[in-house]
């Protein structure tokens, strides 16, 4: 008998997959990409997807600002609709908490929820509540839609395409280590790093630009890290990709707290996740076309392969395996 930290937690979702759809028509893309893709009419898609957090898993009753919890379950759903360059809509909410839990606490959580709603025009529309013996778990469910023709799934990179990401990486990442005290590292970046981390701005308005451009032809949202999230898009694509380190947009904040802690910059931005930018692939020509330049930066380039991705210089394999909430130790 195998358990989950063998399987894994994309093993467990292969396995999920393996029983198929019990009913084709109207499912565009099931399980697979950021969101579900369904048929709304001749013109317009559904997109769907899902994000739950689980006390003691992704945060502590008595460490996590609730107000900042309930905002960030919402921003990673909407990152994953920005993925596909759609516009989140409507939204349901699932809470199951335990009948000693402080109202007050709740409805803190409720505060950072709607917070990011207004902000996004989201609504919480439904949604369950129960009861838990267990610990506190909030899911949310995001609906969005978009032009049936526009959008970007993981599986349209092709060689001959460049590699963008939008914004910096490893900032979140730097974030998650600045968890304790440093002081070492000026206020004004410290708290841009944490900020990177709690509050993360989905790309919303670029994903959907970016759809309606024609010119991106692969899109994913940065959650699990770089190499593992292109190892994502490569996988789906059919297609190897080299990226070129060296290239790859680093703010000044991590530069700095990478100097003062001795840690690599480059590999926090590789390898660290929760960043929620955008990785994409599309034409050479993409940023200067859209005039994207401050917003993009090309970082390699889409080859011929069967889902690798590389160093461009040592042609070293990058570290493609994913966070896998049943190996590891949960980040946030
Ligand atoms: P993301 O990081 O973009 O949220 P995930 O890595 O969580 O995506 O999930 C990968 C894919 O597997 C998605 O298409 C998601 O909908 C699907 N998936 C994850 N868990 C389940 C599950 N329990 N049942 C069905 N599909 C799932
Ligand atoms: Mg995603």
């Amino acid at each position: 008998m195998s358990d989950l930290k063998s399987l894994g937690e994309f093993g467990l979702i292969d396995r999920i997959a393996a029983h198929g759809l019990a009913r084709e028509n109207g499912v565009i893309k099931g399980i697979g990409d950021d969101c579900a893709v369904l048929e709304l009419d001749s013109d317009s898609v559904l997109l769907v997807t899902t994000d739950t957090l689980v006390e003691d898993i992704h945060f502590w009753f008595d460490r996590s600002a609730p107000e900042g919890l309930g905002y960030k379950i919402l921003a990673v759903s909407l990152s994953d609709v920005a993925a596909m360059g759609g516009t989140p809509r409507d939204s349901v909410l699932s809470v199951s908490a335990p009948a000693t839990c402080d109202s007050g606490y709740l409805e803190r959580v409720f505060e950072g929820i709607f917070a990011c709603g207004r902000r996004y025009g989201v609504n919480i529309v439904g949604g369950d509540t129960t009861r838990t013996n267990g610990p506190l778990v909030f899911s949310l469910t995001l609906m969005g839609r978009m032009p049936a023709d526009h959008v970007l799934y993981r599986s349209g990179a092709r060689p001959g395409d460049r590699i963008f990401v939008s914004g910096t990486l490893g900032d979140a990442g730097a974030g998650l280590h600045l968890a304790g005290n440093d002081d070492r590292l000026a206020e004004k970046k410290r708290e841009y790093l944490l900020r990177r981390l709690h509050r993360p701005l989905p790309r919303v308005e670029l994903g959907r630009r970016l759809a309606e451009s024609g010119l991106a032809t692969a899109m994913i949202d940065l959650s699990d890290g770089l190499a593992s999230d292109l190892g994502h898009l490569a996988r789906a694509s059919s297609v190897d990709m080299t990226v070129d380190l060296e290239k790859i947009p680093i703010s000044p904040s991590l530069k700095e707290f990478c100097r003062l802690s001795r840690l690599s910059a480059q590999q926090l931005a590789v390898s660290a996740g929760e960043d929620y930018e955008l990785a994409l692939t599309g034409e050479p020509e993409l940023c200067h076309k859209l005039q994207l330049n401050n917003e993009l930066t090309c970082i390699g380039e889409v080859v011929e392969g069967c889902g690798i991705v590389r160093d461009l210089k040592s042609g070293e394999v990058l570290d493609v395996r994913g966070f896998d909430h049943f190996t590891e130790e949960c980040s946030t």
